[in-house]
């Protein structure tokens, strides 16, 4: 088998450079998107017909059972400073894959789970980052189909960023004027503007009708403030 970093991979990539195991629709997802943003990967399925989907797409594709340690060895993950489990529906290879990942002192593991349970087993294990993208999408799709949001990101437990259109008591005046962070407990940080883009608010910001503004706050505040007209 042969090692990511003895492949072509300059050794100067190894602090940068992520693998991926599991290249389901999320891990082929993600590892896509890291592609996209520069950075290389190494992708991971034990599955040949993946293998030869993500041929020429990732820095690097082979086909392993990520279950034996040995395997992981020889691919020289423990060079890797981030490694991401993106295996969900085989909750034992997917807990076995980031036992074996952690005991080879990779400094940051993040892990796929698909159920509660499963991420609690994940946590207990170690991994650092447990991702639920089902809940995730899930929570967040309810965010959007009960309210007037284009966009909802939940930051943290009590904290969410949403992309909203203003409410025309905001329109038209300073949004300093507009005391509308003291009345509302929301900030409108930026705003997109047809022609002009995205940029960010200041208090001298006068909004017009047709911008779309990106708002912060606690989630109850800015469902709420999303629902003014
Ligand atoms: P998605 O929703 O992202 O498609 P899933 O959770 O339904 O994912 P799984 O079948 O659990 O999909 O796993 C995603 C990928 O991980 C699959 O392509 C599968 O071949 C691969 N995989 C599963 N077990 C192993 C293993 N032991 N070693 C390497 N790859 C594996």
């Amino acid at each position: 088998m042969v090692n990511f970093f003895t492949r072509g991979a300059s050794r100067t990539t190894e602090t940068t450079a992520v693998a991926v195991i599991g290249l389901g629709r999320f891990g082929s997802a993600l590892a896509l998107e890291l592609m996209a943003g520069g950075t290389e990967v190494l992708g991971i399925d034990d599955r040949e017909e993946i293998v030869q989907n993500h041929n020429g797409l990732l820095t690097h594709v082979v086909r392993a059972d990520a279950t034996k340690a040995e395997t992981l060895r020889q691919l020289g993950i423990p060079e890797f400073e981030r490694v991401v489990v993106a295996i969900g529906g085989d909750i034992q290879a997917s807990i076995l894959t980031s036992a074996l990942v952690l005991k080879l002192a990779v400094p940051t593991v993040w892990a796929k789970a698909v159920t509660d349970q499963h991420g609690e087993i994940l946590t207990q294990l170690g991994v650092h980052h447990v991702v639920y993208p089902e809940k995730d999408m899930g929570k967040r799709l309810a965010h959007l189909v009960r309210g007037a949001m284009q966009d909802y990101i939940e930051v943290g437990e009590n904290f969410a960023i949403v992309k909203t259109m203003p409410p025309k008591f905001i329109v038209g005046t300073p949004l300093g004027e507009t005391r509308v962070r003291a009345t509302h407990g929301v900030t409108v940080t930026a705003f997109d503007r047809a022609g002009s883009g995205w940029s960010y608010t200041t208090l001298d910001t006068v909004l017009e009708p047709n911008d779309i503004i990106l708002i912060a706050g606690t989630p109850d505040r800015v469902e709420a403030f999303s629902q003014l007209k």
